[in-house]
C-alpha cells in the first residue's frame, strides 16, 4: 500500500442513541438512520443505548443487533437519564467521529451527511443548534430561554442558547471527555461547547417526536437546570457575602437612626419594623444557607463517587473493552 492509499482508508463514524422507552419511535428511526449511513462514504456503527426502558425498546434493539453487527447495544441495568447514556455512548463509541443523537427523530438523520462533510474539514466538534423547535410549548421555550440566560450571566464559560444534544465530537474530543469531565453532576452539552478545539455550528429545524412522548418532565427539567447552573457557577455562594455587605450597611444606618432618635426623642418604638426585618433576614439567611446545601449535595454525590450509569448487558461490542 502506498502511502496514499494509507491517508485514504475509510473512516469510520459512530452514531450514539439514547433510548429510554422508544418502542414506537424505534423502527422509523433505524430505518431513516440506516438509509442515510449506508450511503455515506464512512463506515458506520449504531450504538444504542437502552437507558433502562421499561417496554418493548430492549427486545427490539436486541433483534436490530443480531440482525446487523453494526448494531451495537448497551444496556442499562436501570433508567441512569440521557446524559449518562450519552456518556456511556461515548465511553462504547470506537468511531473516528461520535455523533449523539435522540431517537425519536426530534434530531433529523438527514442532517449526518452535513455532519460528516464538517468532520472532513477537520472540524472536532460540531454542534447542531435549532433554528425552530416544533414540538416544545411556548412554556417550555420560554423557560429554556430564561435558563440561558441566568447561566450566561453567572457563568465564566458562555453557552450557546439553542444547542441540544444532538452534536458531533472527534476521537480527540471523545478521549478528553471520557478521561476527563466524569462528574456525577453534570451538562455534557455544557462541555462539548466549551472545550475548544476547531468547532463549528450547524442549523436544523427540530421536527416534531414521531411516537410516544417527551420524557422530561418539567420538574426534571427544572433540577437539571439548578444543578447546571450550580455546577458551572460559584456566583451564587457569594451571595452570602454580598447579603452580609448590603445588610449590614442597613444595620448601620439603622443604627445612627435610632440613636438620633433617642437623643431626640427617647427610646423609639420600632415593634412592626423589627417583626419586618426579622422576617426579611431570615428569609435571607435560609436562602442562602439552601444555596450552600445544594452545593454540598453535589459535593457529597461527586465524593461518593458511585457509577455514573452500570451496564445490564452488551451487544455487538468486543469483549476486551474494560469498562
Ligand atoms: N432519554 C433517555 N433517558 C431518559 C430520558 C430520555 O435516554 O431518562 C432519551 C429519549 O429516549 C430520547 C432522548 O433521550 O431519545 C431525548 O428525550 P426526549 O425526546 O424525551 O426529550 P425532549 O426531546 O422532549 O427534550
Ligand atoms: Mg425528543
Amino acid at each position: 500500500m502506498t502511502s496514499r492509499e494509507m491517508v485514504t482508508v475509510m473512516k469510520t463514524v459512530t452514531v450514539v442513541v439514547s433510548v429510554y422507552n422508544e418502542e414506537q419511535a424505534l423502527p422509523q428511526f433505524f430505518e431513516a438512520v440506516k438509509n442515510v449511513l449506508d450511503q455515506a462514504a464512512w463506515d458506520y456503527e449504531l450504538l444504542f443505548v437502552n437507558d433502562g426502558s421499561t417496554d418493548k425498546s430492549l427486545e427490539i434493539l436486541e433483534r436490530m443487533a443480531a440482525a446487523d453487527s453494526r448494531v451495537k447495544l448497551v444496556s442499562f441495568s436501570r433508567n441512569f437519564g440521557h446524559e449518562a447514556a450519552m456518556i456511556a455512548g461515548l465511553d462504547y463509541s470506537d468511531g473516528d467521529l461520535v455523533i449523539c443523537m435522540d431517537a425519536d427523530l426530534q434530531h433529523p438523520p438527514e442532517c449526518i451527511p452535513k455532519i460528516l462533510a464538517a468532520a472532513e474539514e477537520g472540524f472536532d466538534v460540531i454542534n447542531m443548534v435549532r433554528t425552530r423547535n416544533r414540538s416544545a410549548g411556548l412554556f417550555k421555550e420560554a423557560a429554556s430561554a430564561a435558563f440561558y440566560r441566568v447561566i450566561n450571566a453567572l457563568s465564566d464559560v458562555k453557552f450557546e442558547a439553542n444547542a441540544s444534544d444532538f452534536f458531533a465530537v472527534s476521537r480527540r474530543v471523545v478521549e478528553v471527555l471520557k478521561g476527563s469531565y466524569r462528574e456525577k453532576v453534570r451538562f455534557l452539552r455544557g462541555y462539548v461547547q466549551n472545550l475548544g478545539f476547531r468547532k463549528t455550528k450547524l442549523e436544523y429545524e427540530a421536527g416534531v417526536r414521531v411516537a410516544g412522548e417527551s420524557k422530561y418532565s418539567i420538574k426534571k427539567l427544572f433540577s437539571f437546570a439548578v444543578n447546571t447552573i450550580l455546577c458551572f457557577s460559584n456566583l451564587p455562594l457569594r451571595l452570602g457575602i454580598y447579603a452580609g455587605v448590603i445588610t449590614g450597611g442597613l444595620g448601620f444606618l439603622v443604627m445612627i437612626y435610632t440613636i438620633l432618635t433617642w437623643v431626640r426623642v427617647g427610646t423609639p418604638d420600632g415593634y412592626a419594623t423589627i417583626v419586618v426585618l426579622i422576617c426579611f433576614m431570615f428569609a435571607v439567611l435560609f436562602l442562602i444557607v439552601g444555596i450552600i446545601g445544594e452545593y454540598i449535595a453535589i459535593l457529597f454525590s461527586e465524593m461518593k463517587d458511585r457509577p455514573i450509569y452500570i451496564v445490564e448487558k452488551t451487544e455487538n461490542i468486543s469483549q476486551n473493552r474494560a469498562m
